[in-house]
């Protein structure tokens, strides 16, 4: 099968003919129809996360179930699915405990270095996706049946970028209505916080980027407010001319710059909830400063929205097809797999909310 392989950072993914292992006992092949390009496939081809080897990015996808292997129960030859990038194994600590979006079984990651080779050395697949790719084997616990009546382009965004935005909102800091929240960067992850808290029923949604034209979109999303924070040396400041003097009860960074965060902190106030979303280079620290804690203030992570994909996917699907959940407007441009490294130049420039890849038809 062709795929976009990524063997060095800095360097652009080169299509190559890449084999791919026949689904073994409860796994699946899936065909990708479509792929968005994300934020944390750049990551490692700009080096700031690093990869054992070459590899086929790619963890956004939405495509259609070829083949399953014995013990498969969950999907049938022809179903349109949703891939996860965290497989879950229904067994571990985090599983049972209802946070399947943590599991850590080491067999999902050893199984995921095992599926493809290129001229004749296995090479990972990421993140058990893969989705720069034709095809696409994962557990059968790495996929989410779709309806057939929902468009492939958005049914991939929910594959990372809107789960983990919109679930950040509703399941990371559980918004409840009325509340006073803000987003730092407002990219893929940030315009889908803001619909998420939208969702929610967030009282004032202020949107923070340097991109007047992200602004632009953030307000199509929900934002009640935007700040351009080139235009201001004092954030808090600003935050507080809107919230009365009292900073955001939510502040999201959806940039994975260490600073952003220091910023989301500062603008959160007493017994607020401060949540990073971003994913942050390797070895990188975040400086809060210490004596805030004593205003009750929490500092929280975010993996994929805290979702259970079996459970919330479905939903936002059904939220798309009520319109009640913006997809189409994320999906900027449409490309061949081919122009990937298209896609990576035009996110860095950001250009676009999303491009996503149109890797094979219906
Ligand atoms: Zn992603
Ligand atoms: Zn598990």
């Amino acid at each position: 099968m062709k795929a976009a392989v990524f063997q060095e950072a800095n360097k652009p993914l080169t299509i190559e003919d890449v084999d791919i292992v026949d689904p073994r006992v409860g796994e699946v092949l899936v065909r990708t129809v479509c792929s968005g390009v994300c934020h944390s496939d750049l990551h490692f081809v700009d080096g700031l996360w690093q990869l054992p080897s070459a590899c086929v990015l790619g963890h956004e996808a939405a495509g259609i179930v070829e083949a399953v292997g014995d013990g498969v129960t969950y999907v049938k030859p022809g179903d349109r699915v949703i891939m996860s990038f965290r497989p879950f194994c229904g067994k571990c600590y985090y599983c049972l405990g209802g946070r399947p979006n943590l599991c850590s079984d080491p067999e999902i990651n050893a199984a995921a270095a095992t599926r493809l080779q290129w001229k004749g050395k296995p090479i990972l697949q990421f993140a058990s996706v893969g989705s720069f790719a034709e095809m696409m084997v994962t557990s059968e616990n790495g996929v989410v049946k779709i309806p057939d009546e929902m468009p492939m382009a958005e049914a991939s965004l929910i594959g990372c970028g809107v789960m983990t935005g919109v679930g950040a909102a509703l399941y990371t800091a559980q918004v409840p209505g009325g509340a006073e929240v803000a987003v730092i960067g407002c990219g893929g992850i940030g315009l889908n916080i803001i619909q998420g808290a939208r969702l929610a029923g967030a009282g004032k949604i202020i949107a923070i980027d340097i991109v007047p034209s992200k602004l632009e979109l953030a307000t199509k999303f929900g934002a009640t407010h935007t700040i351009n924070s080139k235009d201001t040396d004092n954030l808090p400041e600003a935050i507080q001319d809107i919230t009365g003097g009292m900073g955001v009860e939510y502040a999201f960074e959806a940039i994975g710059v260490p600073d952003a965060v220091t910023q989301a902190f500062a603008i959160t106030r007493a017994g607020g909830t401060c949540v990073v979303v971003g994913m942050h280079p390797l070895g990188s620290q975040i400086s809060v400063p210490g004596p805030d804690f004593l205003q009750e203030k929490k500092l929280v992570g975010c993996m994929y929205g805290s979702t259970r994909f079996r459970e919330h996917m479905p939903k936002l699907v059904d939220l798309f097809l009520q319109g009640r959940l913006d997809l189409t407007s994320l999906v900027s441009r449409r490309l061949k797999l081919e122009d990937v490294n298209e896609g990576f130049r035009a996110m860095k420039a950001g250009e676009v909310a999303r491009s996503v890849l149109e890797i094979s038809s219906l």
